[in-house]
C-alpha cells in the first residue's frame, strides 16, 4: 500500500510504498477512499500544542472507505461495508488503515466517501460543543465565530436543524456566501473592524462557539444574553477578558476538547450524525481535494485563511 509518512516532528511528508497492513483479532482493516484533513493533523506532525507522535507517523484521524478485514473478535461489522473512522490506529493518509471497532461507524448512503471523511473530527466536535457542552436548545441564538471551516459549517447545519437562530462569521467573500447558502440567519466578516457592532445590532446570543478564542473571547462576552455560554473550541494563544462581563450575565466560558469524549458520548454523537445524514441535514461541504502524494499541500491549505469547507485527500489517486 501507499502511505504518507513523516520520520520526525517537522519532517516533510513523503509518499512511501509500505507493506499492506493486516488486522489482528480485535481490529478492523479499512480500504481508505478518502481522508479528512484537520488543523490538528498539522499540529501533530509539527509537534506543537503539546502533541507528540510515534514515528514513522502517518497523519490523519478521519478516514472513510470500505471494510477489507474484520478481526475474529470483532462483532457488528462486515467485509465490504461502507464506514468512516473517527480516529485510527495507523493513520488515515494511506490506502489502508487499522482501527478499533470503537473508532469505526457506518457511513450513510446519503454521503460520499469524501463527505464521510469529514465526520470524525469536524462534525463530532460541532455536535459535542453544541449539545453536550452548551446544552443548546431550540430557539436559542448561536454565534459560530469562525463558521467557514470544517467545524463551523458542521455547527451551522446542526444548529439550524435543532431550531436555533444562527449568527455566523467568515473572513472572505466566498466564505460569507457559503454561510448564507448554508442557512445562517446573520452573516458577518470577522476581519471587519465593525464586526462586533454588527453582531451587537443583530441581538444578544445564548451560545458562542469560538474558533479563535485568543483573538475574540474578551469581545464575545458582552454579546451574551443572561445565562449565555461560550464554548472554546480553538485558541492559539492567551487572551484577556473582563470577568465582570460574565458576572453581569450569569454567563460562563467552557472549554471543549473532542479527545475528552468517552465511548458513550461518541456513540451518541455518531448515532445522531448518522440520523442527520439520513435526514439530509448533515451534508459536509468539500472545499478542496488533493491526491495522496499531495498531502503536504493539503496540510498547508488547512492552515490558510479563506476557508470554505473541508479539505480531503483522495487516497487511491
Ligand atoms: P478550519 O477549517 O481551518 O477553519 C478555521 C476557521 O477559523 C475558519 O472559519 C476561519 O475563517 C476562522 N477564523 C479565522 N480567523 C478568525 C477570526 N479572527 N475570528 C474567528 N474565526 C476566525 O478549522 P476547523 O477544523 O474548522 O477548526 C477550527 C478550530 O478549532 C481550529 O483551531 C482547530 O484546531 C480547532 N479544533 C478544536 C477541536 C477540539 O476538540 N477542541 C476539534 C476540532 C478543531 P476564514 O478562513 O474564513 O477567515
Amino acid at each position: 500500500m501507499k502511505a504518507i509518512q513523516a520520520q520526525h516532528h517537522g519532517d516533510q511528508l513523503q509518499l512511501n510504498q509500505c507493506p499492506d497492513l493486516v488486522a489482528n483479532d480485535d481490529q478492523l482493516l479499512i480500504a481508505v477512499e478518502a481522508a479528512g484533513v484537520n488543523p490538528v493533523d498539522t499540529y501533530i506532525v509539527a509537534g506543537t500544542n503539546n502533541y507528540t507522535a510515534s514515528f514513522p507517523h502517518t497523519p490523519g484521524k478521519d478516514a472513510a472507505g470500505t471494510i477489507r478485514q474484520v478481526g475474529a473478535n470483532v462483532k457488528g461489522f462486515a467485509v465490504g461495508q461502507r464506514v468512516y473512522c473517527a480516529g485510527t490506529l495507523s493513520g488515515a493518509s494511506a490506502q489502508l488503515c487499522l482501527a478499533t471497532p470503537q473508532q469505526v461507524f457506518p457511513l450513510s448512503d446519503n454521503l460520499s466517501f469524501e463527505q464521510g471523511a469529514c465526520l470524525g473530527t469536524p462534525y463530532a466536535t460541532a455536535w459535542r460543543a453544541l449539545f453536550i457542552r452548551a446544552h443548546c436548545q431550540a430557539a436559542e441564538t448561536v454565534l459560530i465565530h469562525g463558521a467557514s471551516g470544517g467545524v463551523g459549517l458542521a455547527a451551522i447545519q446542526l444548529a439550524k436543524a435543532a431550531g436555533c437562530v444562527v449568527y455566523a462569521t467568515a473572513g472572505s467573500e466566498a466564505g460569507l456566501t457559503l454561510l448564507k447558502q448554508q442557512g445562517a440567519d446573520v452573516v458577518v466578516n470577522h476581519h471587519e473592524p465593525q464586526h462586533y457592532q454588527q453582531l451587537q445590532q443583530a441581538g444578544p446570543v445564548d451560545v458562542v462557539l469560538e474558533m479563535l478564542a485568543n483573538q475574540n473571547l474578551g469581545d464575545d462576552l458582552p454579546l451574551l444574553n443572561k445565562g449565555g455560554r461560550v464554548v472554546v473550541i480553538g485558541s492559539r494563544g492567551p487572551v484577556e477578558i473582563n470577568p465582570r462581563d460574565l458576572m453581569a450575565r450569569d454567563a460562563c466560558v467552557m472549554g471543549m476538547a473532542l479527545a475528552n469524549a468517552d465511548g458513550v458520548q461518541l456513540n451518541k454523537i455518531h448515532a445522531a450524525l448518522y440520523a442527520g445524514a439520513n435526514a439530509g441535514f448533515v451534508q459536509p461541504v468539500i472545499a478542496k481535494r488533493f491526491n495522496l502524494a499531495e498531502t503536504g499541500a493539503a496540510h498547508t491549505a488547512v492552515m490558510q485563511a479563506g476557508a470554505s469547507g473541508n479539505i480531503v485527500i483522495n487516497t487511491q489517486q
